[in-house]
């Protein structure tokens, strides 16, 4: 990199690969030789439902993603989607259930992992589902610093009785909700949840780590991910929906009608063209799918050619490999450390995207007492150092301070090296 380098390890909004700000910056005046701006052009029009339909094409490429699964691009973030996935399979639970019953006995099923599977289940406690928190990590572990074993889980077992008998219930749950990786508290899910009930679909945030490893998609029922992370700009959120999912009822007498804004089944009809769609946050997404799928710009990201078997290796088998050397260089640098502390203490649970880490002047082992007060000011001086450096954006989450190093598909293992030339320097002044 040139002196004057800036790495960015925000959390989110997330870094742009640099090629892709080049190449729409080349196009931001004329977009494919129509004269315009794409943020001119219809919705409607054919340029722009050509660029909807090959966005899609290529996140199916990239993920593998079954033909009886759809694609749709919604708004409102993964807020939106707490609330979304609540409505649409509750009502796909009562159409199942014969259009029968209070929709308010449907169980919801939350494993609550961090802040972000806690507010998902708030939320739908909110909206009045008949909301079971089926594993509580904060509770079982005292913090968000691990996964507990999912045969801890009080979830339907595949006979569909129910593990634990706080949770009884007779009907079966509308889904088990998972986050899968906790951006805030750096704790990302090692394997797939396999021991419930297979007629209970799976829903996962992946928010903060798609696009960042192969996943199985067969095995869910609908997978989110807002995508300031590693898709593209905040304004577009992808929905993956498993099609018989879509079959639902009009749930009456309380819950409010889906917004339609929120209904997937109106996204799927229409294409992600029932309403004006973020249309430029739609098309850098594409850039970044273009970006992933492209050899070249894959070697170049990697910076160094001999660790590619073949020049073939691209999208997200190529990002998983070098976001797995990424995070295992980092971790291993804050190990071996006797002043950095690594937050998630279940070392298969690390997250390979979010890496929180305190600072700590008692050495690792010790019996003296930490200064918190002192123990803060030095994580602050560390932060204030590091932006000086161009180092930017490492402060921990609000809610729970420390430094927190976001290395998602766009930051190159170079970043990370000058990182942890940076830790060992910080570490040396004191
Ligand atoms: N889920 C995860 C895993 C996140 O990291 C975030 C935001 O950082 C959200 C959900 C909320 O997303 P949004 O801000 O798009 O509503």
């Amino acid at each position: 990199a040139q002196p004057g380098h800036k790495w960015n390890f925000g959390a989110g909004p997330a870094m742009i690969p640099r090629p892709v700000l080049e190449r729409a910056q080349s196009e931001f005046l004329n977009y494919q030789s129509t004269g315009l701006s794409l943020m001119e052009l219809s919705h409607r029009s054919q340029p722009y439902e050509d660029l909807n339909n090959k966005a899609q094409a290529q996140l199916r490429q990239l993920l593998k993603v079954p033909e009886n699964y759809k694609i749709v691009f919604m708004q409102g973030g993964g807020h939106t989607q707490f609330a979304a996935v609540v409505y649409n399979l509750v009502a796909w639970r009562h159409h199942q259930n014969g259009a029968k019953g209070d929709w308010r006995e449907i169980p919801v099923d939350y494993v609550v992992t961090g802040s972000w599977s806690a507010k998902a289940a708030e939320e739908a406690k909110r909206l009045g589902a008949n909301t079971r928190v089926v594993c509580d990590a904060k509770k079982s572990l005292g913090a968000y610093t691990g996964i507990p074993a999912e045969s801890t889980w009080a979830t339907s077992d595949p006979q569909g009785a129910l593990r634990q008998a706080d949770t009884a219930s007779n009907q079966k749950p509308a889904y088990l909700y998972y986050c899968d990786n906790e951006t805030v508290n750096g704790v990302e899910f090692p394997f797939v949840p396999s021991l419930h009930d297979p007629s209970v679909p799976l829903v996962c945030d992946m928010s903060s780590n798609i696009l960042s490893r192969p996943v199985d998609i067969s095995k869910f029922g609908v997978i989110y991910a807002g995508a300031q992370k590693n898709i593209g700009p905040a304004g577009v959120s992808v929905v993956i929906i498993r099609e018989d999912l879509l079959q639902t009822s009009e749930l009456k007498d309380g819950l409010p009608a889906v917004a339609l804004m929120m209904d997937y089944k109106t996204m799927v009809k229409n294409n992600s063209l029932y309403n004006t769609p973020p249309m430029f946050a739609i098309y850098i997404s594409s850039l970044v799918f273009d970006w992933l799928l492209d050899a070249d710009a894959q070697r170049v990201q990697d910076g160094n050619a001999a660790l590619y078997p073949h020049s073939s290796f691209v999208g997200v088998e190529a990002a998983q490999a070098r976001n797995e050397r990424k995070a295992a260089k980092l971790y291993k640098a804050l190990e071996e450390s006797r002043f950095y502390r690594i937050v998630v203490q279940d070392k298969a649970a690390r997250s390979k995207m979010n890496i929180p880490f305190r600072i700590s002047a008692v050495p690792k082992g010790s019996d003296a007492v930490a200064d918190k007060k002192k123990d803060e000011e030095m994580e602050a001086a560390f932060v204030a150092q590091a932006e000086a450096k161009g180092l930017l954006q490492l402060a921990g989450h609000r809610s729970v301070g420390g430094i927190r190093a976001s290395i998602y598909n766009a930051m190159t293992e170079e970043g990370v090296d000058v990182l942890i030339a940076y830790l060992k320097e910080f570490e040396s002044q004191y």
